[in-house]
């Protein structure tokens, strides 16, 4: 029986190894995934929807990824390729671990990017929260007002927009 025992043993460190190396694969952060947003992964229970009722905001990370006493959120483009990230997206995950904050009351101490090749691991600082804060106020204000005015000089943003052709900022 002894070798039976053995065998499991071999067996379970060779899975644990592999799931390692995968979760590696993947770049997100060492630390046990609480949450998903991605579908086909089982096993590992879906991310509630993040909800802040105070600041009227919401939303639902790739992953949320336990480390140590907080929650680390990440968000995945496996598609985006860049050198940095984009300022969109690193507002995105910051309003997240905004989120986490408000419904854990543990701030993460910071918010993982993902793109094809590159990761980053975005700290979760009182700049940041104020700029989510700021970000919030602007939209909804800029939901109240009538005329908006374009807040980029970018002509491929605007013709990979959605609402292109009733904008009428869009460039050329
Ligand atoms: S088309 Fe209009 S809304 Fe879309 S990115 Fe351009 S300016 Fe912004």
């Amino acid at each position: 029986m002894m070798w039976l025992a053995l065998l499991c043993l071999g067996v379970g460190l060779v899975l644990v190894a592999w799931g390692r190396r995968l979760h590696r694969a993947t770049g997100l952060p060492a630390g046990r995934i609480v949450g998903h947003d991605v579908a086909g992964l089982e096993g590992t229970p879906s991310s509630p929807l993040l909800v802040a009722p105070r600041l009227g905001l919401s939303g639902r990370p790739d992953y949320v990824i336990r480390v140590e006493q907080a929650l680390v959120p990440v968000e995945i483009k496996p598609r985006r390729r860049a050198s940095r990230p984009y300022e969109s997206d690193v507002m995105q995950l910051m309003a997240y671990c905004l989120l986490l904050e408000e419904t854990t009351g543990v701030a993460p101490p910071y918010g993982t990017l993902v793109y094809a090749g590159a990761r980053w691991h975005v700290p979760y600082t009182p700049d940041a929260r104020r700029a989510v804060f700021r970000a919030v106020q602007e939209a909804r204000a800029a939901l109240r007002a009538s005329y908006v005015p374009r807040s980029h000089t970018h002509p491929a943003r605007c013709r990979a927009c959605q609402v292109r052709e009733v904008c009428g900022e869009a460039l050329a």
